[in-house]
């Protein structure tokens, strides 16, 4: 979550100098920010991983019809929730196909959608090396709102078709390891470090204006019914701390500006045990914990986790 989250929302590629700068102009963030799931689709809390045991051997890999056995439960596999509703991410063993696949929102059906993934592919894993960054999913993710790879050509000096996307150079061939610019192809430098390349992860630096946009309308197109991540924290904002007026042993939480916030808030004390942790969606100002604390005076500190933000502060209570 960490990885996707920071791809598509922070990480400026307009700032990294490993894209060559006539690429640089039309590198944009997607903007699409991921969270776990909450609520199953019964409505009930979820941490929103399911682990589930199998007995079908690579059961990544396996199709029975066009069903892909790893969604359904009934072929082994872990049943598909609503895929109107919810991105499924199934983790399992892929050892004789590709490393990983999504499904295209037009191919998509109620019963196969999502992406499929290896795990040694999942997240920072340096063993994984060269895909071990975690970008295989941020790939994967394209694809799942309708990116294609920057080369549809199968011919290796077929320039007739194109992936549709007008900011991305056309190439009769799609790039692997970690190539040096300029590579040719079409007669023009290819944009071999697009995420929907299939170089290796600490070559892969961007998605363009265009990729995004079509991002998109794809999710307009197909995917309008995705869940919504509940807000967390605008990116300026800070979490405060004050002193609540009327209990020892509990805090005023909120944030600099005022904005409704989602998060976990944890009390740790100064050898590091976690006293008390509340949780707290969309709240302004309120206070923590929610029920005043006996403590003995010390150091003391406060820790906000949401998805996207983790903030500590330090206090001293006496
Ligand atoms: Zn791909």
């Amino acid at each position: 979550m960490d990885v996707l989250n920071y791809i598509f929302n922070e990480y400026n590629p307009n700032f990294n100098n490993q894209i060559p700068e006539i690429f640089r102009s039309v590198a944009a963030k997607p903007q699409i920010r991921f969270c776990l799931a909450k609520k199953d689709p019964l409505g009930l809390a979820t941490n929103g991983i399911l682990r589930v045991k199998t007995m079908v051997e690579d059961i990544g890999c396996r199709t029975m019809g066009n069903q892909k056995m790893i969604m359904a439960a009934n072929l082994g596999g872990s049943q598909i929730w609503d895929p109107k509703r919810y991105l499924n991410v199934f983790i399992g063993a892929r050892e004789n196909c590709p490393r990983a696949e999504a499904i295209f929102p037009w191919n998509a059906s109620l019963s196969t959608d999502g992406i499929i993934i290896d795990p040694r592919l999942v997240g920072v894993r340096l063993s994984s090396h060269p895909f071990h960054l975690g970008y295989t999913l941020v790939h994967e993710l394209g694809h799942y709102f309708g990116l294609l790879h920057l080369s549809v050509n199968s011919q290796p000096d077929d320039c007739s078709q194109d992936d549709g996307i007008a900011d991305t150079p056309p190439q009769s061939k799609n790039y692997f390891g970690c190539p040096i610019h300029p590579s040719i192809s079409c007669g023009q430098p290819s944009m071999f470090m697009n995420f929907m390349s299939l170089v290796q992860d600490d070559c892969m630096h961007l998605f363009t204006v265009d990729q995004v946009q079509k991002m998109n309308e794809n999710i307009v197109l197909y995917r309008s019914e995705l869940g919504e991540c509940l807000p967390v924290l605008a990116d300026s904002a800070k979490w405060v701390v004050s002193y609540s007026g009327n209990h020892f042993g509990q805090w005023i939480v909120g944030t600099t500006d005022e904005s409704p916030w989602s998060a976990e808030v944890c009390l740790i004390d100064i050898e590091g045990k976690i006293r008390i942790c509340n949780q707290y969606n969309q709240a302004t100002r309120t206070a923590f914990p929610k029920k005043p604390l006996q403590l003995s005076p010390g150091i003391y500190f406060i820790q906000f986790k949401s998805d996207m933000k983790h903030q500590t502060y330090k206090i001293v209570y006496y």
